[in-house]
């Protein structure tokens, strides 16, 4: 089938992938001149499997992870998104895990990150396997131990740390900074998800798709056959032509175009930021993937540099890009805990990189995969802040439901129609 896949994020360049590997003919279109220019850029590249991030737990009075930030996040989570009670946490951490295990082998192992450091330096300290989550007290941990028993309950492995061994496996920890709680959950290692979809990117084209870069979708007709109007570079006129059939990955843009072509459905846009900065020594950076509980910000080590991203908040499409100050409580997290890792201030400030990006993610948590009530369109969507993890899980399943072929993993838990 000759399939128009709107969108070069990962998402879309893991269905390019997906469906060329079965012998179709993938046509992508974005309108960036390269792939992963807009969420997929400073992603932290963290594949865990089913840590909630960020997860909103309706009626709870704090995510799983327990929190005292942003009560205006949590509030207008709380007023738009379904309650998430037990049954739902596990449902999603267990539907959560097929997926990125569907994809897994394409993600980067642990090991190649760990015998290469990466590939734009040689200092980068390897990243061992386990994401560490920080409490600073031990009431907030103990506030959500319940919740952190159901995540176990429903497979994810945790394991409680004390406070010496963390010192031992961290040795860049500021040892001033209050450290009451620690867990450890299994099965989690950060990859450069952009690196990651330059690969995939070639195979698909090795494997017959075509990427037309600075093609910007102007909108698409739902059919039998469905239409796409596009704009290309240097043309006055915009083209327009037939394919057998549409798949939206479109990241936080997907929703506009859709609702455009008659859609219905509805998703929600938070804006992330992430804060990178060179090594200062590499001694001193985290070993393995921090996540800081009051902070909801994640601390990685990445490329020679030191990132940290959250600041998760609920926003618009046209959002205004956030001033300096929005960021301080990235580079709090970083000072708070491995203030020798960065160079973050000073005459450094030239070669910090501030970023944002808009994701979008469903009612449940959980991505929108599969037919959208709109004939000849489909959807691969609304991964919120697990889309690189899922990217190649989500374009297999894509694949066989649009090839109406038996699905690899259940299917409906992703139904945009559930
Ligand atoms: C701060 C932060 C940290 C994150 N950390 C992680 C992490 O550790 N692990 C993880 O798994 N996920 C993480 N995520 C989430 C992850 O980055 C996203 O889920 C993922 O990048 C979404 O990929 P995508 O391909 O759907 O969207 P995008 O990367 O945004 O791609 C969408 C593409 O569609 C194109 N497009 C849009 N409209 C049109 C149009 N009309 N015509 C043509 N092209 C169009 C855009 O140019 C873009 O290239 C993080 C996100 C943020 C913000």
């Amino acid at each position: 089938m000759r399939i128009a896949v709107i969108g070069a994020g990962v998402v879309g360049v893991a269905t390019a992938l997906a469906l060329a590997r079965r012998g179709h003919e993938p046509v992508v279109f974005d309108r960036r001149a390269t792939i992963g220019e807009e969420a997929s850029f400073g992603c932290t590249g963290l594949v865990t499997q089913g840590w909630p991030w960020p997860w909103p737990l309706g009626a709870d009075p704090m995510p799983a992870w327990g929190s005292r930030a942003a009560p205006g996040w949590l509030g207008w989570v709380r007023r738009t998104t379904a309650g998430a009670d037990t049954a739902a946490l596990a449902a999603w951490v267990r539907h959560a895990r097929a997926l990125i295990q569907l994809g897994e082998d394409l993600l980067d192992p642990p090991q190649a990150h760990l015998a290469t450091g990466d590939a734009d330096s040689e200092d980068t300290p390897p990243s061992s396997d386990g994401l560490l989550v920080f409490w600073r007290h031990a009431d907030d941990h103990d506030r959500v131990r319940e919740r952190l028993d159901q995540l176990a309950d429903a497979g994810l492995t945790l394991e409680g740390l004390d406070i010496d061994t963390v010192r031992s496996l961290e040795p860049g920890l500021d040892p001033d900074t209050p450290l009451a709680r620690v867990l450890r959950i299994g099965q989690s290692f950060t990859a450069v998800p952009r690196q990651a979809a330059m690969r995939w990117r070639n195979e698909a084209l090795a494997a017959g798709a075509r990427f037309e870069m600075a093609h910007e979708v102007l909108g698409m007709t739902p059919g039998e056959r469905p239409r796409l109007r596009w704009r290309a570079p240097d043309d006055e006129a915009p083209h327009e032509a037939a394919f057998d059939a549409v798949a939206v990955c479109a990241g936080a843009a997907s929703a506009g175009l859709l609702r455009a072509a008659g859609w219905r459905g509805q998703s929600w846009l938070l804006q992330g930021k992430s804060v990178s900065a060179p090594l200062m020594d590499a001694v001193f950076a985290p070993r393995h993937p921090v996540f800081d509980a009051d902070r909801q910000t994640l601390l990685v080590t990445q490329g020679g540099r030191l990132r940290i991203a959250g600041a998760f908040a609920a926003a618009r499409a046209s959002a205004p890009a956030s001033p300096r100050e929005a960021y301080a409580d990235l580079y709090r997290a970083s000072e708070d805990w491995f203030p020798g890792a960065a160079r973050l201030r000073g005459q450094h400030q030239g070669t910090v990189q501030h970023w944002e990006a808009l994701i979008s993610r469903s009612r449940d948590g959980l991505p929108l995969i599969g037919v959208c009530g709109l004939p000849g369109i489909w959807v691969n969507m609304d991964h919120g802040a697990q889309g690189w993890a899922m990217a190649p899980g989500s374009a297999r399943l894509l694949t066989a439901l649009i090839e109406r072929a038996p699905t690899p993993i259940e299917a409906e838990p992703f139904s945009p129609g559930r």
